[in-house]
């Protein structure tokens, strides 16, 4: 059997074209703020790559820096900035942000409608009651777009997601389930993990551990995703999935590097451009009532 390398830089490629695309055609620009705290060495790379791709489609970028002493007050009232500027359509506070600040309850403060990590309770909320007007996160919507390219219809298909984080897992669950697969959510305190993920049509990992997913552990012809981003002994960067193990057993696979992180930047622009969207419907909306 051949297996298929999903190649998420391609991908990633495409819709970054039809983001910058859609951006062309609109009245104004759409804007994205990015608040980082601290030096974290790789968050500064993140937001770098996130301001540069923002620029290569026509978005423009706000960029806040706070001091790794900020407080959760200096904090708020930069995201409150964000909230009122009307040239800004999302924002994103960049995580993990340094102790004793608290990036789960930060990420509360920005504006639903401008929030394009889709963290917040209402976006979570949308996405576990099957709306389809809220900001999904960025990973997992990435992800479905790769295991879509192979697979086009989801529909009974066994999928098993390791790892159930409020970034990850738990939207890349209710996303494989609105696809009417047969989802298994699976987890540190999983028995059989093996064996549960032997079963899947669809695995995907998303666990932060050194090629932990071994061939054996995958049913001959599975689509598998692999999430992880990870340094092994040699320092070299990884996936959760064994790759050389697993690349004659699975039917296709999305490798680390190359495939899902490529992803995850060009969602986040076409996020963008949606919450930019929404707003002015919204808006829109409002005056013609006003009008009325
Ligand atoms: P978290 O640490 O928040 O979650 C990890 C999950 O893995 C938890 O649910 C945990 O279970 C589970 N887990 C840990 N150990 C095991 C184990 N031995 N067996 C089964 N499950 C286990 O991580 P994230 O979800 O934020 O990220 C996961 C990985 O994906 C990381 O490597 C991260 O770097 C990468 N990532 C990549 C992105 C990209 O753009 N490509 C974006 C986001 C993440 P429990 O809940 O029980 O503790």
């Amino acid at each position: 059997m051949s297996t298929k390398i999903i190649d998420g830089k391609d991908a990633a490629r495409i819709l970054r074209e039809k983001v910058a695309l859609d951006v062309s055609k609109l009245e104004s620009q759409p804007g994205l703020a990015v608040i980082l705290v601290g030096d974290d060495p790789a968050s500064k790379i993140y937001v770098r790559n996130k301001i540069k791709a923002c620029e290569s489609v026509g978005i423009r970028s706000f960029e806040s820096r706070l001091p790794a002493k900020a407080t959760e007050a200096e904090v708020t009232a930069e995201i409150q900035a964000f909230n009122d500027n009307p040239n800004v359509h999302g924002i994103l506070l960049q995580l993990p942000v340094p102790k004793p600040l608290d990036g789960n309850r930060l990420v509360q403060m920005i504006a639903p409608e401008k929030d394009v990590d889709g963290l917040s309770f209402v976006n979570a909320g949308k996405l576990a009651s099957g709306a389809r007007d809220g900001l999904v996160p960025c990973t997992p919507q990435g992800a479905l777009i790769l295991i879509k390219s192979v697979l086009p219809d989801l529909t009974g298909m066994e999928a098993v997601v390791i790892g159930r984080s409020n970034l990850f897992g738990k939207p890349m669950a209710q996303l494989l389930l609105q696809e009417n697969c047969t989802v298994t959510t699976a987890h540190s305190r999983t028995r059989g993990l093996k064996e549960v993920c032997a079963r899947a049509d669809i695995l995907v990992a998303a666990v932060g551990q050194a090629r932990m997913v071994k061939g054996d552990w995958v049913n001959p012809g599975a689509c598998v995703i692999d999430v992880g981003i990870n340094r092994d002994d040699d320092g070299k960067l990884c996936g959760d999935v064994d790759f050389d193990e697993v690349k004659d057993i699975a039917g296709a696979i999305a490798p680390v590097p190359g495939g899902v992180g490529p992803m995850t930047i060009a969602c986040l622009l076409a996020n963008t451009v949606n919450a930019y969207t929404s707003i002015l419907e919204k808006k829109t909306a409002e005056l013609s009532t006003q009008g009325q």
